[in-house]
């Protein structure tokens, strides 16, 4: 056993477990993310108040709310910093304080339940606008908790700004949030709630920043107890030893960097390609080295719309994405709708359980027209550039449909159509699907959902929504099999690709390249480079013989000693 071994065998025992989602060990100082704001009761001012002090207040909190945005904002980088420029914007709208203050004067409502019913109308009538302006609305809420926050002395609602780096302690992280995490300033993510496919865990994971999720008495952890948080492990060290500490510090690393080529330790190639949802994501995933797109979500570029982009728009979108891999594949994936997200121009208003209702290709029964649509636009987008264009259909759960899409794929000029491998039937069955598919992309996410009848935005069920699972594992292997049979590539495009000590296994039952987001390249990359095919066929034949995910991920770790060399 190392030195590192020793204390990190030493520190998990006096600390708490949950589910790793993003790698890296780090030691740090614990800040817990706010409570919500509540709403203020709906108090009236007394008979003797001063109103004109109390409209005096609402104003100086709002003025002190869009300085502290704007200093904030100044402070981030990248997305967070937009992020805070925009919401400081909105603080800055005259109209908020304006309606505030009309209550107030008016009304005699109190200065905190006037700006909470104020922005509470804005935010609904923004709401009721729907669309783009209907998603302004998160951002007026966070701006009236801001102001209502200031009113009445809480602390400031959002991720904390304490000044120095920190790990951040949160029950859960909400989308708004996420997009505030800057990996200059938030050394680790530990959460209550979450699970490995949750927004926080794929956030996280293309931040780059260590991240242990669903941890049973996260929220027992306080501010400034410094603690061990081992990403891959999923374990958060309290009061971590001097030992453990400096086997950190000496772990530390610089970011490794890809050179483009994925193979194994004997020169086996895997593919490395990069999950992407627009144009910006491609040109980052080129220059971080991706061997070329895995996955492309094209619902992404839609998301909320209640209209159906145009032709020409679509074409626009695709092409972007295209331009960035001249001369290199591309897996363009027609619309995933439906579930947890939504295109209202084709998915139904309301399921009873909609993760097993209309979603992804079977929306197309109802609306083949959206269908034919988007594959015109993906041949005229492919005309137009010259990257190498694959298109595969999500949700396959029978060979006919794999079929039907092949064939419409064909009329389109598009001959390299085909299937991603989601639902057990897919698994079990895709010896037939691929007998006219070209290839298949295995969707860990939703694999391991319906494997387990686990959902994925469940945190309560993260310790079963994990790619680990044996029984999820053995579905790889079967639709590898598959694969074999009709001499297809097949790929792994769920979060699992992204993990560096399940890469090594995937491999082994099969999968011939992984797509993941691209900060995940490198780790990935210099695993396979030190582990045999040998290796991994060995390893997967271990994690399947496991009885359960814990079991099977821990005697993979035992035998990759690498991992700990490469600090992972
Ligand atoms: C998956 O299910 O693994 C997948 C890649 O698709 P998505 O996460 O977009 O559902
Ligand atoms: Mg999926």
């Amino acid at each position: 056993m190392t030195v590192a071994d020793a204390a990190r065998v030493a520190d998990a025992a006096s600390g708490l477990t949950g589910v790793p989602v993003s790698p890296g060990r780090v030691v740090g100082v614990v800040v817990t993310m706010p409570a919500p704001v509540p709403e203020p009761d709906s108090a009236r001012l007394p008979e003797d108040a001063d109103v004109e002090l109390s409209v005096t207040q609402v104003l100086a909190a709002v003025t002190a709310v869009q300085e502290d945005l704007t200093a904030r904002s100044a402070r981030a980088e990248g997305t967070a910093a937009e992020v805070l420029a925009v919401t400081a914007a909105m603080a800055a709208d005259p109209a908020l304080a304006r309606d505030a203050v009309g209550r107030v004067q008016e009304g005699r409502t109190a200065p905190a339940r006037a700006v909470w019913e104020a922005g509470s109308d804005a935010a609904s009538r923004l709401e009721a606008v729907g669309g783009l302006l209907g998603e302004r609305a998160r951002d007026v809420r966070d701006v009236r908790d801001r102001i209502v926050a200031a009113l009445l002395g809480l602390p400031v609602p959002g991720v904390p700004d304490p000044g120095s780096p920190f790990v951040l302690v949160a029950d859960d992280l909400a989308p708004a949030d996420t997009a505030q995490l800057d990996p200059e300033r938030v050394l680790a993510v530990v959460t209550r709630g979450g699970g490995p496919t949750s927004h926080t865990a794929i956030l996280a994971r293309a931040l780059g920043i260590p991240a242990v999720v669903a941890v049973d008495g996260a929220l027992d952890l306080r501010d400034g107890e410094t603690v061990l948080v081992d990403g891959a492990a999923g374990t958060v060290g309290r009061d971590p030893s001097a030992a453990a500490v400096a086997a950190v510090a000496s772990g530390r690393r610089e970011r490794r960097t890809f050179d483009g080529a994925g193979r194994t330790a004997d020169g086996r190639r895997v593919e490395l390609l990069a999950n992407v949802a627009s144009g910006e994501d491609a040109r980052a995933a080129a220059a971080a080295g991706a061997e070329g797109v895995g996955l492309f979500r094209t619902e992404f570029c839609f998301l909320g719309r209640a209209v159906e982009p145009g032709v020409d728009e679509q074409v626009e979108a695709y092409r972007a994405v295209l331009a960035a891999f001249g001369g290199r594949k591309v897996v363009v994936r027609t619309l995933d709708a439906g579930a947890d997200k939504p295109l209202p121009f084709v998915t139904a208003e309301s399921e009873p359980n909609p993760a097993l209702g209309v979603r992804g290709l079977r929306t197309s029964r109802r609306h083949p027209e959206v269908l034919d649509r988007q594959l015109d636009a993906i041949a005229r987008a492919a005309a137009a550039e010259d990257a190498d264009v694959w298109v595969m259909a999500p949700m396959i759960a029978t060979p006919d449909e794999a079929d039907a899409f092949v064939e419409l794929c064909a009329t389109h000029g598009l001959d390299r159509a085909g299937v991603m491998i989601e639902v057990p039937s897919a698994a079990l069955g895709a010896r037939w699907a691929l007998a006219r598919a070209t290839f298949a992309s295995i969707g860990t996410n939703d694999l391991t959902q319906y494997t387990m009848a686990a959902d994925r935005e469940v945190s309560d069920l993260a310790r079963l929504a994990t790619a680990w699972q044996p029984a999820v594992l053995a579905l790889v292997g079967a639709a590898c099999s598959g694969a074999a049979l009709n001499d297809r590539p097949i790929g792994v495009c769920g979060e699992a690709a992204a993990d560096p000590v399940l890469a090594p296994v995937l491999v082994g039952l099969g999968v011939t390249s992984l797509s993941m987001t691209p900060v995940a390249l490198a780790d990935v990359a210099a695993v396979l480079a030190a582990t045999s095919s040998e290796l991994c066929e060995e390893l997967a034949f271990l994690a399947l013989q496991q009885p359960t995910a814990e079991a099977a991920r821990a005697a993979v770790r035992a035998r990759l000693p690498v991992l700990d060399e490469l600090g992972l």
